[in-house]
């Protein structure tokens, strides 16, 4: 075979054939050829059975672009059978826009052997028969025989991939703006509706201090009980709401502080709610402890769990609240646990959602926004937040706070 030769097996087989036919050899050197028929026979055949069990495309090429090799993965991809593409330039299996850059590629490859794509997978187009254009993969390899190099394309059709790709993308893209809009949306109401409920509050008191100078029949005492209640339920949503924007729109004030301090504080601020229900509070195994991160927000957890905590109590004989925090290693975790009415099961991983409530919450009063923003704070700090529950025997969440700057993102 000279160099620049691109005989195949079978063209050789032929040679011999016509050989023979003229009769020019001698019966010793034709057993010879024989054998060396068989075994070139047998390679060929074991490596076809190889490359056309492939679904892929196996198509190799000369230097020069000439198809030398096309298994059955090439017919059913290009939609060309092997005669007819055999000896032909490799370029009909590209869209004209590609074909000036793989013959400069080539090119360069030859005169300077520094692979681009040879030894990479890439994703580009292909022509099939008809001049139908589809995506494809293509893992290009070179070899060597005689001084020629040839080149082995390995060719997947990912048409099917690329389409649900496509439609993925595009549903996220829907879901996108959808939950834009429905953020303007909530943004629209919670800026209308500030006025009106401030005003609404503020009325309700003026109405009281008037009437508290008569004596008020039972019913308009009731109504007013109502209202005032009506008027609350309000008023915390819209506070919880604008808390949810609020954070979205501003960044934490990082600073270096002492949380068992801060949860002190907390405590010492606690309401009316802990007295009425006779909650024991239990500031349990609390290590001095200092976090880096926005010490308001961080107030803002503490207090959304230990309200949480408080408002589904339920009635047990000893409502205990513990409060614990302890250091572990770079992060410091707080515990708050409590012995209420806990939480069940198929609803513990949903509770961190956007106003997801626990149905059936016996006319507890909530905007379903507490533990969503409890979330939001936590994981702007680079921690963790979860919850342990069993329905009827309490629920202990817990949250974790860098130490320091350092510590963020080790997590
Ligand atoms: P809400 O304003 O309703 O309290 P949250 O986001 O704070 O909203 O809480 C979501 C839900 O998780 C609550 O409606 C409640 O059902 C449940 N939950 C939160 N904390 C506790 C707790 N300590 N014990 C039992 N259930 C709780």
């Amino acid at each position: 075979m000279s160099p620049k030769d691109t005989t195949t097996i079978c063209d050789l087989v032929n040679e011999i054939a016509l050989l023979r036919k003229s009769g020019k050899i001698n019966a010793q050197i034709d057993d010879l050829f024989s054998r060396v028929e068989r075994a070139l026979t047998y390679s060929e055949n074991r490596f076809r059975s190889v490359a056309d069990s492939e679904v892929d495309a196996i198509i190799s090429t000369t230097s020069g672009d000439k198809i030398i090799f096309w298994n059955h993965g090439a017919s059913k991809i290009f939609g060309y059978e092997e005669k007819e593409v055999m000896g032909k330039s490799v370029t009909m299996l590209m869209p004209p826009s590609l074909r000036k850059a793989h013959k400069k590629g080539l090119k360069r490859f030859l005169e300077t052997g520094v692979p681009k794509i040879i030894g990479k997978t890439v994703e580009t187009q292909a022509w099939a028969r008809g001049k139908r254009e589809f995506p494809i993969e293509l893992s290009l390899a070179t070899w060597k025989s005689h001084d020629e190099i040839f080149f082995t394309g390995i060719i997947r059709d990912i048409s099917e991939r690329k389409k649900a790709q496509k439609v993925l993308e595009d549903l996220n893209a829907q879901a996108k703006r959808r939950t834009d809009e429905l953020e303007t949306l909530i943004q629209m109401v919670a800026h209308d509706l500030k006025v009106p409920v401030v005003t609404i509050g503020g009325l309700l008191r003026l109405l009281e201090r008037k009437l508290a100078s008569q004596t008020a029949q039972p019913e308009v005492e009731n109504i007013l009980q109502h209202l005032r209640s009506a008027s609350k339920t309000l008023e915390n949503f819209l506070a919880d709401l604008l808390d949810a924007l609020a954070l979205e729109k501003t960044q934490n004030a990082w600073e270096t502080f002492a949380l068992d301090e801060l949860l002190k504080e907390v405590f010492d601020n606690l309401g009316e709610e802990i007295h009425v229900k006779g909650i024991q509070i239990d500031l349990g195994d609390c290590t001095p402890a200092k976090v880096y991160g926005d010490r308001n927000r961080i107030r803002q957890v503490l207090e959304n769990l230990i309200t949480n905590a408080v408002k589904h109590m339920g009635e047990p004989d000893h409502p205990v609240i513990q409060v614990s925090v302890h250091c572990d290693g770079d992060y410091v975790t707080t515990t708050v646990k409590d012995n209420g009415i806990g939480i069940p099961k198929e609803y513990q991983e949903r509770i961190f959602d956007r106003f997801f409530r626990v149905p059936k919450a016996n006319g507890i009063k909530g905007s379903g926004l507490g533990l969503s923003i409890v979330k939001q704070i936590v994981e702007s700090h680079g921690g963790r937040v979860w919850v342990q529950s069993e329905e009827g025997k309490g629920a202990t969440f817990f949250f974790s706070l860098p130490k320091t700057a350092s510590s963020l993102g080790t997590h």
